[in-house]
């Protein structure tokens, strides 16, 4: 059987776990894996280690907009996963970390941000042959991705699967902070004005509280199988 090259956009609500079922997918079918939230994550690490966000949440947008001209930010593949780098800095850790989650949604409303990682989003899928996960990545990233997904969870599963992964990577927060973060998150991403977070007309909803690792990756790679494969030279 053969398949061809396509674009494969996750979008969804915090922690859903788009991104575990996006590496595990990609990692199958030889995709490359693009995180883009880890993107906004790092514009909002540079913000705050800069001291362009106010104690009230104002953000000083001007210089933020003039280091997004100077700072490069890479993804390593290594054999225990995607690291992201920040002017060769490896910052993975840092981006995960509660400060960066409260103020990552404000950073990610901010038209000029966006406006600069979604080029370099769209730049990382020219060759296509990737998986992507965000927020619009299926809407306004890739909107002619030829395989969409919208995931979701019940707000409960998600605060206990986020608030696991954190006490696993030996980072503190209590469930309340977690759930409350989470839902907040939700709430600034859906209602900002610049590409809120919406399922595309065209993307799969797929609502995994109730499904193991191993359903979910099976329907997932199972799409993949039917949307990519194609009969030419047959
Ligand atoms: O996926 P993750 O939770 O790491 O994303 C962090 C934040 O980045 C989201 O809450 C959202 O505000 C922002 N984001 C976005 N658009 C994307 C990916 C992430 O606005 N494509």
């Amino acid at each position: 059987m053969k398949y061809k090259k396509i674009i494969i956009a996750i979008d969804g609500y915090s922690s859903t776990g788009k991104s575990t079922m996006a590496k595990r997918l990609a990692a199958e079918i030889g995709y490359r894996y693009i995180d883009s939230g880890a993107m906004y994550r790092v514009v909002t690490l540079c913000a705050l280690r800069n001291n362009l966000i106010d104690a009230d949440g104002t953000i000083d947008i001007n210089a933020l907009n003039r280091l997004l001209d100077v700072i490069k930010i890479d993804f390593v593949v290594t054999p225990n996963g995607q690291r992201t780098y920040l002017d060769g800095e490896d910052v993975e850790q840092e981006i995960r970390s509660m400060t960066v989650a409260d103020n990552v949604s404000a950073i990610a409303a901010i038209p000029s941000v966006r406006k600069v990682l979604t080029r370099l989003q769209q730049d990382m899928g020219r060759d296509k042959g990737i998986v992507m996960d965000g927020r619009d990545i299926g809407t306004t990233v890739f909107p002619d991705a030829e395989m969409k997904l919208f995931v979701t969870a019940t707000p409960q599963t998600r605060a206990r699967r986020r608030y696991k992964e954190l006490l696993e990577k030996g980072m503190k927060a209590t469930l309340e902070e977690v759930m409350e973060n989470i839902l907040r998150r939700d709430k600034m991403d859906e209602n900002r004005k610049e590409s809120p977070l919406r399922k595309a007309d065209d993307a799969i909803m797929i609502d995994n509280s109730l499904l193991t690792l191993d359903q979910q990756h099976r329907h997932v790679l199972n799409l993949f199988h039917e949307i990519a494969r194609t009969n030419d030279d047959c």
